[in-house]
């Protein structure tokens, strides 16, 4: 962001948040809602609430097929994607706007020539998806399923994505805080990758979904969403990994979630 754009919007941020934050009841309700949310400090809650009322604020909800979509689903979805950004800033989702939401899983065309030269045309349903500096796409069941405190999280996911995509394509590669070192990202989920997708090839049920070892990408996105939800789990298998995303999102949910939360529903 050019530095002279700098104050105009840190002032109308300082507007959005003196025209109040998001309300006592409906915030009270996000947290009960959300067990990932347990534990933060009172300065990590009031943080939160100011990114997702500005979040709110910021981007453009845009429900389709028919999706009544609430003040509290968005503000589901907001805080949701706050959680990840929380001590990165409001300024890592600078460089898209929308938000568009599907009742639930919403299908896409994919087709793909295989070696022999032979076009292959298919469908894929989704849950969520990262357009590069476009929109977010996300299935209102897939955001309901997530923030239970059980590794699914497809708000944490394309959030993931977005960020990774900051410095280009999405590769399990985001830009790095100074002070990081590339060789030990690199290593950690390097070994971690193969690890897991080892374990897949077995025929063992992996207990951190198998979908992250489609590429590096998913790897990322898909460890970032159990670093949030389940960071115990991460913590055990992959430490490493642990280590460099709790350097990368500058917090720690395992100390704040030392308990495993139960599934609410
Ligand atoms: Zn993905």
């Amino acid at each position: 962001m050019p530095l002279y754009l700098w104050p105009f919007r840190q002032i109308r941020r300082n507007r959005i948040l003196s025209r109040g934050l998001v309300p006592d009841r409906l915030w009270r309700r996000c947290l009960d809602d959300h067990p990932i949310l347990a534990g933060l400090s009172t300065a990590d809650e009031q943080l939160l609430r100011e990114l997702t009322t500005v979040f709110l604020r910021e981007k453009r909800f845009e429900p389709v097929q028919g999706l009544d979509l609430n003040e509290l689903m968005k503000t589901s979805i907001a805080v949701q994607a706050c959680l990840p950004i929380l001590h990165l800033g409001i300024d890592s989702y600078n460089d898209w706007s929308t938000i568009i939401v599907y009742p639930a899983e919403f299908v896409r065309p994919r087709q793909e020539f295989d070696t022999a030269g032979v076009l292959h045309q298919w469908e894929e349903w989704l849950g969520g998806e990262s357009w590069e500096r476009g929109p977010v796409v996300l299935s209102w069941c897939d955001v309901e399923a997530s923030g239970w405190g059980d590794g699914y999280n497809v708000v944490v996911h394309e959030m993931a994505h977005k960020l990774d995509m900051r410095n280009g394509d999405a590769d399990g590669y985001p830009a790095l805080h100074r002070g990081m070192r590339p060789s030990e990202w690199s290593q950690a989920f390097t070994s971690a990758y193969e690890d897991l997708a080892r374990v897949a090839e077995r025929g063992r049920e992996p207990d951190i979904d198998d979908y992250a070892t489609e590429s590096p990408a998913e790897f990322f996105a898909v460890l970032s969403e159990y670093f949030f939800e389940r960071p115990d789990l991460v913590a055990e298998r992959y430490p490493q990994v642990f280590q460099q995303l709790r350097l990368y999102y500058r917090q720690d949910p395992e100390t704040r979630l030392p308990m495993r939360p139960q599934r609410g529903r």
